[in-house]
């Protein structure tokens, strides 16, 4: 009985694992949002399921959500106008934004699907909406651009293989098993596509893209000279984005 259950369960395993390869090799497809080909083994209702499982941990993280509703209301409206008004609410993903309580962490982040973070201690240094704007459209970019999934599909099938293709594996398990940091590590190259989608939908939405400058400014600063800035971690770099980000204000400036 037991060895008859382990023969199954191994099949199983073997058939994951093939899965898992398959998918590899195969999976590769064009972003209908940002144009880019991208090897994807999920599909946007399992990134949705992903975000909204994680969020509340997430959350949990920095303290809960922040208590004064009126700066949550401020948040929910940028983050609305930014969606309305651009290709980002043409796609399946449930954009949610909150305002986190952490007052000393200085962080903005997106889990798949769309759920949307930006930590009281950034809120609280932003001067303007049009600052406000530029975080959040940079992290809608991170949502549109797929680029937890993208990570997720990368680290995947090792880890199915490592791990013996936990067989059964219920989206939970396949949560721990690819663990926060793959969710929210994005690559140089990620960011830089989110900052250039920050930028389009903050022009889209009638925002000052130049504010985006700022908005790196406020990074530098946050990081300091001697601090370990925890920004770095998911968002290296705010000197040599500036560039970029004065590049995508010009492209825009001639195509919107
Ligand atoms: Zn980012």
């Amino acid at each position: 009985m037991r060895n008859s259950k382990l023969a199954i369960r191994l099949l199983i395993g073997l058939a994951i694992v093939a899965f898992a390869y398959f998918q590899k090799c195969s999976n590769t497809e064009t972003n209908p949002y940002t144009g880019r080909e991208q090897a994807i083994g999920m599909t946007p209702e399992q990134e949705i399921a992903l975000g909204l499982q994680t969020a509340p941990e997430m959350a949990q993280q920095y303290g809960g959500l922040y208590p004064d509703e009126n700066y949550q209301a401020m948040v929910d409206n940028v983050g609305n106008n930014l969606v309305q008004s651009s290709i980002a609410h043409e796609t399946p993903y449930r954009y949610e934004f909150h305002l986190l309580r952490d007052p000393e962490t200085v962080n903005a982040f997106a889990l798949p699907g769309g759920q949307v973070f930006i930590t009281y201690g950034l809120f609280k240094q932003l001067e303007t909406e049009d600052q406000l704007a530029g975080v959040l459209g940079h992290e809608i970019g991170h949502v549109l651009g797929r680029h937890s999934a993208e990570r997720v599909a990368e680290t995947q099938f090792w880890q199915t293989v490592s791990t013996g293709a936990q067989v059964g594996a219920d989206m939970g398990n396949v949560v721990a098993g690819i663990g926060q940091t793959t969710l929210l590590k994005n690559g140089r190259g990620d960011e830089l596509e989110s900052d250039d989608l920050g930028v389009k939908f903050m022009m889209k939405a009638g925002y000052n893209p130049e504010q985006m400058i700022q908005v790196m400014e406020i990074l530098k600063r946050a990081a300091g000279p001697n601090r370990v800035p925890e920004f770095q971690s998911t968002h290296p770099d705010p000197d040599n984005r500036i560039e970029r980000i004065k590049e995508s204000i010009e492209k825009y400036r001639k195509t919107l």
